[in-house]
């Protein structure tokens, strides 16, 4: 059996998710002889390049995370939002309790140290912010999603298994909260 191709991306989250796959130790070095990982900030490989399955965290939250997921989306066969934040929205979607402005505003001038001269920054090299945080099935077809901030390690482990043998994944019962 050829391996299957993987990539791993994030756009706005805490990379939480990340460390979980990170936390699979030693199964991550088995599942290793199964899959082979050409992109994921991990490694710090900046291409995406085409693969059969890429694992997003994160929501999305700026014109340049859509672009981005628009990317993943075109380039990979299986599409699964990991985490609640990719999910849902997540800690990340907290943003959306308060209008687009009100968050600038408040970060750029009320918080002390961020900005000096007290003005919103603005460059056509900062993708600029949505005015609210979206789950990314709400902008991308989204193919499964592994819940959990983070998902525990055995549950994405249990998930690659099945897509790495041509299955159809399914959730263990306890797949939110460690024993
Ligand atoms: Fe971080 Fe939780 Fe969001 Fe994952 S789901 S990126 S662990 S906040």
């Amino acid at each position: 059996m050829s391996k299957k191709t993987v990539a791993t991306a994030w756009l706005q989250g805490c990379s939480g998710c990340h460390i979980s796959i990170l936390d699979l130790h030693q199964e991550l070095v088995e599942l290793l002889g199964d899959i082979e990982i050409l992109s994921s900030p991990l490694v710090d490989i900046k291409e995406f390049p085409r693969v059969d399955i890429c694992l997003v965290e994160g929501a999305v939250g700026t014109e340049g995370d859509v672009r981005k997921l628009q990317e993943l989306r075109q380039k990979s066969d299986v599409l699964v939002a990991l985490g609640t934040c990719a999910c849902f929205g997540g800690i990340s979607g907290l943003r959306n309790l308060y209008k687009k402005d009100e968050v600038l505003e408040h970060c750029y001038t009320n918080v002390r140290n961020v900005n000096k001269n007290g003005t919103i920054p603005s460059s056509e090299d900062v993708p600029a912010l949505l005015e609210s945080v979206k789950p990314v099935g709400e902008l991308a077809k989204i193919d499964y999603q592994i819940p959990g901030c983070p998902p525990l390690p055995g549950t994405i482990k249990t998930v690659l298994q099945a897509l790495i043998t041509g299955k159809e994944p399914v959730l263990p019962q306890r797949s939110l909260c460690a024993e």
